[in-house]
């Protein structure tokens, strides 16, 4: 090396100017950290930053050591690592089912039940009057078969297992007819094409994207098929020429047959119809009494629960999946059937509009209209200081999860804007960036609160989180 090069000299010097690690460490604004990491992490984090310096300092592109921007460098990669990842949101979205936030919302009994069970030893897999090994599954089957009118049930991971586990037990190595209007793509990785390839089962399409009928169910049933396969469209709808068979027509085509029904039902709705005003979607119940021989559902669409795949129908059938070895591979944790069992007791009795989702869905209009106007009138002082006017504003709001998707449900929301300058989408990303983030739509140059999704107990918080947002924009 050329020490008397100016450049080289100067990097030298500069380089001299970074502190030691051990100075680092001990510096008030790295120490801070030190309870929320442990000392090796915490050097990691320093070697890093101290390294991308140096090779910077070298290379000339720093050419001065600015204290305060180390340090801050280096206090940005803490607080990173110190940040929880999953974390509460605040969902001013109005879709309640929301997938990407989490969907369900349990009941507080749900929640008590999951962490007891979490914190303790349980019964998850103990029978207390014999004393001795126990079904896991037990806990929820009878209930589920309390509400469903179901002859047995099993429940696993999710609705994607569940098909999966269905397929795989009764229908490897064999042909099951599907409808071409029923070929589905979920959530954009549940695609009933390659859950049928996954569990071996050779899909047999009949029929037109609008158009099946039930000839065409018979005319493609030949000695390889042991099922027919039903499967709700959750995403979409087809409207106009459209024509299915009824779900008793088919159930009596597959019985003659010999053949299974099996019905992938999406969303598990437990209550009838008009209690929740979903009309048109089908009970669990009514897919059973249909003449379906095995229903799947999701336990955290409408029907407010943990997630996990549940599936019910004939005692028969079920007994075939529990035996079956891939069932262990998709099992529940103890959390999530203690969670699922506290949501089915609501239902038992009778409460299950104090769940969540539930509630949310079946809040009425005129509710949703008060509290927009209460909210609007809580946060008006603070939005005038920023310039902005907060009004009540009627809005769409969704049941979501690929539920009830033609169908908006009419809802309330708070409008912010005002005036000239107001860019939206900059307070948009300002509360994604609060405390407790808020993630809310932006629609006609307006940031739109839906309240449907806002739990009451939440204003507050979301108000904190509007004025922390407001205060970084300023
Ligand atoms: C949502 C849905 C699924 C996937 O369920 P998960 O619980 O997300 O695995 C499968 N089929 C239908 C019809 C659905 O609506």
């Amino acid at each position: 090396m050329n020490i008397e090069d100016p450049c080289v000299q100067t990097a030298q010097t500069v380089l001299r100017q970074l502190p030691s690690m051990d100075k680092l460490l001990l510096d008030d604004r790295v120490a801070f950290f030190a309870t929320e990491l442990n000392r090796p992490t915490l050097k990691d984090a320093c070697t890093g930053v101290l390294g991308v310096w140096r090779e910077k300092i070298l290379s000339g592109e720093i050419t001065r050591f600015d204290e305060d921007l180390f340090y801050a460098e280096i206090t940005g990669k803490l607080r990173r690592l110190t940040t929880p990842s999953l974390r509460p949101v605040l969902n001013c979205t109005g879709v309640v089912v929301h997938t990407n936030l989490g969907r369900s919302c349990l009941a507080e009994e749900a929640v008590d039940a999951a962490a007891a069970a979490g914190m303790g030893y349980s019964t998850l897999e103990y029978d207390l009057d014999k004393g001795e090994r126990g079904q896991r599954n037990a806990h929820v089957e009878s209930l589920l078969c309390r509400l469903t009118g179901a002859e047995a049930a099993v429940v696993v991971n999710n609705n994607a297992a569940a098909v999966l586990l269905v397929l795989a037990a009764l229908a490897a190595n064999k042909d099951a007819v599907v409808s071409r209007g029923e070929l589905v793509e979920i959530g954009g990785s549940f695609r009933i094409p390659d859950i049928m390839r996954f569990a071996g089962t050779r899909l047999v399409e009949t029929g037109c994207t609008n158009r099946t009928h039930l000839r065409d169910y018979e005319n493609a049933i030949t000695d390889e098929t042991v099922m027919l396969l039903k499967v709700h469209p959750s995403n979409f709808r087809v409207v106009g020429f459209v024509t299915s068979p009824e779900r008793e027509e088919l159930a009596k085509l597959a019985h003659r047959r010999g053949l299974l029904l099996v019905e992938d039902l999406g969303s598990g709705i437990l209550v009838p119809d008009e209690d929740l005003a979903l009309e048109g979607e089908t009970t669990v119940t009514e897919c059973l009494r249909g003449g379906v021989d095995l229903v799947t559902f999701s336990g955290d669409k409408i029907l407010g629960g943990p997630q996990v795949g549940a599936i019910v129908g004939k005692k028969e059938l079920i007994d075939k999946l529990r035996r079956y070895p891939l069932l262990r591979a998709l099992r529940c944790g103890k959390m999530t059937l203690a969670a699922l069992e506290a949501t089915l007791r609501m239902y038992l009795r009778g409460d299950w509009k104090k769940i969540p989702t539930l509630e949310m869905i079946t809040a009425s209009e005129d509710a949703l209209h008060a509290r927009a106007e209460r909210f609007a009138g809580k946060i008006a002082s603070l939005c005038a200081a920023h310039h902005l006017s907060a009004r009540a504003i009627p809005c769409e709001d969704a049941v979501g999860g690929g539920a009830y998707p033609e169908r908006p449900l009419s809802g309330w929301a708070v409008a912010l804007g005002g005036t000239e300058g107001f860019n939206p989408s900059a307070l948009q990303a300002a509360l994604r960036a609060c405390s407790t983030p808020v993630v809310a739509p932006v629609k006609d140059g307006e940031l739109l609160l839906h309240m449907r999704t806002v739990r009451a107990f939440e204003e507050d918080r979301l108000a904190e989180s509007l004025s922390e947002a407001l205060e970084r924009i300023s």
